[in-house]
């Protein structure tokens, strides 16, 4: 997994037998801050969610949430983390890129560190996803790695202008703000945050 390699399915499988770097236990502050913000409205679908912090996040404050992910062993992990907190959510084991085969709309579409793990080809076969399950004047938000951040380990590196061009048609691109991600290999991660709205 290099920026030339994406990770396949089977390295996100993998890498969940044990705690993911980015599995930090709790959402992402960026992610925490735009709730605290009053920024999630309606129903929130958490893409590629991993143990699902972010849908937990939004369906605590009392928002209609689900999860998706490719990894069985994250999407038991959320489950296990929903009973535990009593907090009702739904998370299902499915493709990011067919997020049409959901069959439902979602208001807001949080995504924390899935953007940046596709190739060129599939990042727009999930931009094109995206649009299937948002609505007009849905919001998208992203936080993807940035390229700020140096060095080529972890997931490719995003520039401001990729952001702007992915979501060129059929969408409007609000901001594009820098932010960070907290890992647990290192401190802070340059990041970008996207908002984004369906037009
Ligand atoms: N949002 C989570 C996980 C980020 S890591 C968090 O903040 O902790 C990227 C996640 O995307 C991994 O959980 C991986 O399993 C998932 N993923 C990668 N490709 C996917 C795909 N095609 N469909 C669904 N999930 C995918």
């Amino acid at each position: 997994m290099t920026a030339e390699n994406p990770a396949t399915p089977s390295d996100f499988e993998e890498i969940y037998r044990t705690t993911p770097p980015w599995d930090i236990g709790r959402p992402q502050p960026v992610f925490l801050a735009l709730a605290e913000a009053g920024e999630l409205r309606g129903t929130v679908l958490d893409s590629g969610c991993g143990t699902g912090e972010h849908a937990l996040m939004a369906a605590a404050l009392g928002h209609e949430a689900t999860g998706i992910d490719l990894v069985a062993a994250a999407i038991d992990a959320a489950r296990r983390k929903a009973a535990e907190r009593r907090i009702d959510a739904t998370f299902v084991v499915g493709d990011v890129l067919r997020l049409d085969v959901l069959g439902k709309q979602f208001d807001t579409v949080i995504d924390s560190g899935v953007f940046h793990v596709f190739d060129d080809a599939d990042r727009s076969r999930y931009v094109d996803s995206l649009g299937s399950v948002v609505a007009p004047g849905g919001r998208y938000f992203m936080a993807c790695f940035s390229d700020r951040q140096p060095g080529d380990w972890g997931p490719r590196r995003v520039t401001r202008g990729e952001i702007e061009a992915s979501f060129a048609h059929g969408w409007d691109v609000e901001s594009i703000e820098p932010a960070e991600f907290l890992t647990n290999l290192v401190p802070k991660v340059h990041a970008w945050l996207a908002r984004v709205t369906r037009v």
